[in-house]
């Protein structure tokens, strides 16, 4: 922390890290923060912080930071800084002219979950009204997008069910592919807080995580292989139907009873017990019995989960499994329960909401559906396209094909955050207009013909949603460093684009989303400051917000169990790449770096390392802090060792925090079959000695 004095006053606003969403009070002395403070009123955080939260807010004074626009005709030409008007002039002219030369769908855009709501709302609104097509998507497609297919194929809503506040009734918590002493620290430490008063933990997760290690808890771990969730998870359902432990009172007022019976006799085949799982998964079937035992009749249960179970071929079947796991064990719909994703980026919760899919407007409704459409049109005066348009990857295809070439990147590094980079970069390299928008010159503006200056959340008001659907103020604490907030520079570019959206501040953004998105009816910057929060559902009928859902009644109607068959990835190993690679994240650094690694603290440069098992290490006369080559069938890159039993024989594990490691040089093309999330959690590699990088 740089001191400069002692505060003049205090501004209280939002994390920009995790999901967690910690309330802090940023006191300033004139323009410049002297610390952070966690904000003891903070519901979400009740007066703690993490290490990133407290410190890492550095980088808004960084010497890397751009703070003026630029333009280049070619990427081979070198960046001219220009003025604001020029470079949404010249943006806008190259968009306009390949709609003109490729069609209407040959442009769209990415918002960011970094950003804010009413940010992210703009940027959607400008793709759909001002691009006149629906290619817009989120990097939620590259981590939780099965939590939001899965969810709402059981439940009825795309979102976790519980505040963070249920956990203190939580009698058993189970912990699928997540880490939160990492990712999600303040959260973990209410978690640790629960367990050491007696709560029981189950942790699935193919590592020894600090989770597991925590002192005074006695977890159970299963250790499964990567890949192998949906066969773990419906062991534990067989275990659950077999041995009679299913709350049959709670599945037969509260779910369809005759899907039940579909699901029960699926999950009773002997293919999905324990023992027949343990061949496939590695894990020991008494420990796969007990966990089940201990999450059906422990008491309360809650299941938390992250990536490790989302970023998988069969992301959104795991996110179904375990929606079935509580619903048959009536784990749903009161404090202490529920299906709770631990969603990664500050406001991924909200980008998704926010009508960031290309098939959905805002508050998740389809845009196919007529009477939807009808209420954005008459509010924004255009006509809508009814038709979803392209997600992630399928903008890079067909940038490839010749037929998308033009993006406006709001707020996220594609190249450093997307699987395949090789494929990235070609689709990158073939469109004719790429404008990032963005604090610094990452890895995508390499590639970029406008760079857009971004603001840092301490330069701009508007709104954050956590992971516990909790909508929080951003508040502005100084003036934008580039002269404009983010969300003027969407408006800018949309005039520019022949779109005209007139608001003198994001409280009259919020004020269009309440009007159009009946689970945002009831909120407004009002009642945010009067109340602190809301947790959406926010409206006539629950006008202070909903932090339990589905109490009395899924959204849906009746819950839906929905039978999962467990199948293999198509990334198998082999002779050649033998063992499983899996990733992970570092409390100090916030996925790739961009802000943690500009902060002034030594701790924030620690490197990313692979984690080897000894005997791994052994058979290839690897030694701690040896360099080693890591090659799969995509790429390969080089890593410093680390030697250690928290791995499995035949699993490497690595965090993904600096631009060197490039981990997604060696990621594959598979992903989820429903949402085409990545399957950046399991990757057959083989690892051998190195020189060095
Ligand atoms: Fe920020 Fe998450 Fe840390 Fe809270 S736990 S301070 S939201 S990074």
């Amino acid at each position: 922390v740089i001191e400069i004095g002692q505060p003049e006053h205090s501004v209280v606003t939002t994390c920009a890290y995790c999901g967690v969403g910690c309330t802090f009070k940023a006191e300033m002395r004139g323009e410049e923060v002297v610390r952070m403070v966690p904000y003891k009123d903070g519901k979400a955080n009740r007066g703690h912080s993490c290490v990133k939260g407290r410190f890492a807010w550095g980088y808004t004074n960084h010497k890397e930071r751009i703070l003026n626009p630029m333009i280049r005709e070619r990427i081979e030409d070198p960046w001219r800084e220009v003025s604001w008007d020029e470079a949404f002039s010249f943006a806008a002219a190259k968009m306009r002219g390949i709609q003109k030369k490729y069609g209407r769908d040959a442009i769209g855009g990415i918002t960011s979950s970094r950003c804010t709501n009413e940010e992210t709302y703009l940027v959607q609104k400008l793709i759909r009204a001002g691009f006149g097509n629906n290619n817009v998507d989120t990097c939620a497609r590259v981590c939780h997008s099965p939590t939001g297919y899965g969810l709402s194929q059981t439940f009825g809503t795309s979102a976790g069910t519980q505040d963070f506040d249920s956990v203190e009734n939580t009698d058993v918590a189970m912990i699928i592919g997540a880490n939160p002493a990492s990712a999600h620290p303040v959260f973990a430490s209410r978690l640790k807080k629960r367990l050491r008063q007696g709560a029981k933990l189950i942790v699935l997760d193919p590592r020894r995580t600090e989770m597991v290690d925590s002192p005074h808890v006695k977890a159970l771990h299963l250790p499964l292989m990567p890949g192998t969730n949906v066969a773990v998870v419906t062991a534990l359902a067989h275990v659950i139907v077999t041995e009679g432990l299913v709350n049959e009172t709670f599945v037969r007022e509260r779910c369809d009873w005759s899907e039940f019976e579909e699901w029960a006799a699926f999950v009773a085949q002997p293919k999905h017990s324990p023992e027949a799982t343990a061949i496939l998964t590695g894990v020991d079937p008494n420990d796969l019995r007990e966990a089940a035992r201990i999450y059906a009749t422990g008491g309360n249960g809650a299941i938390y989960y992250g990536l490790g179970v989302t970023e998988h071929s069969q992301g959104s079947t795991t996110v179904i499994a375990i929606a079935n796991l509580a619903m048959a064990t009536g784990n749903i719909g009161r404090p202490g329960v529920g299906v709770n994703p631990l969603r990664g980026q500050n406001n991924v919760q909200g980008s998704c909401d926010m009508g960031s899919f290309p098939h959905e407007l805002p508050g998740y409704r389809h845009i196919s559906g007529d009477a939807v459409r009808d209420q954005f049109e008459a509010l924004w005066n255009v006509k809508l396209n009814p038709e979803p348009g392209l997600r992630i990857p399928n903008m890079f295809d067909a940038a490839i094909e010749g037929t998308f070439m033009g993006i406006y990147v709001q707020g996220e590094d594609i190249l450093q955050s997307d699987p395949n980079t090789k494929h990235v970069v070609a689709a990158l390299s073939a469109m004719e207009c790429v404008i990032v928008h963005d604090l610094f010159l990452n890895e995508t503006a390499n590639y970029a013909h406008v760079f857009l200056p971004g603001s840092s959340f301490l330069e701009k008001d508007g709104t954050f949603t956590n992971a516990e659907r909790r909508i929080q103020r951003v508040r502005k604490v100084m003036s934008p460093k580039n002269g404009m907030a983010d969300w003027e520079v969407t408006i800018a570019l949309a005039k520019a684009m022949g779109l005209e959206m007139n608001y003198s501040h994001p409280s009259e953004i919020m004020d269009e989303i309440a009007a159009l998105t009946p689970t945002f009816a009831g909120v407004s910057y009002a009642k945010l400051d009067e109340l602190g929060s809301v947790q959406w559902p926010c409206n006539e009928k629950a006008p202070e917000g909903t932090p339990v859902m589905h109490i009395g009644g899924f959204v849906r109607g009746k819950g839906k169990f929905i039978v999962t068959e467990y199948v293999a990835t198509d990334e198998r190993t082999g002779p050649r790449f033998p063992l499983l690679l899996t990733t992970g994240r570092i409390l100090s650094q916030y996925n790739v770096g961009a802000q943690t690694r500009r902060t002034e603290n030594v701790v924030w440069h620690a490197e990313d390392r692979l984690e080897i098992h000894p005997h791994d290490a052994e058979l290839r006369g690897v030694r701690g802090g040896d360099w080693v080559r890591l090659q799969s069938r995509a790429g390969e890159t080089t890593l410093r060792a680390e030697i250690t039993d928290r791995v499995s024989p035949g699993v490497v594990y690595t965090t993904f925090h600096h631009p060197d490691t490039q981990a997604n040089v060696i990621t594959t093309d598979y992903s989820d079959w429903a949402t085409n999330c990545p399957e950046y959690k399991v990757t057959a590699v083989q690892i051998s000695p190195s020189n060095g990088p």
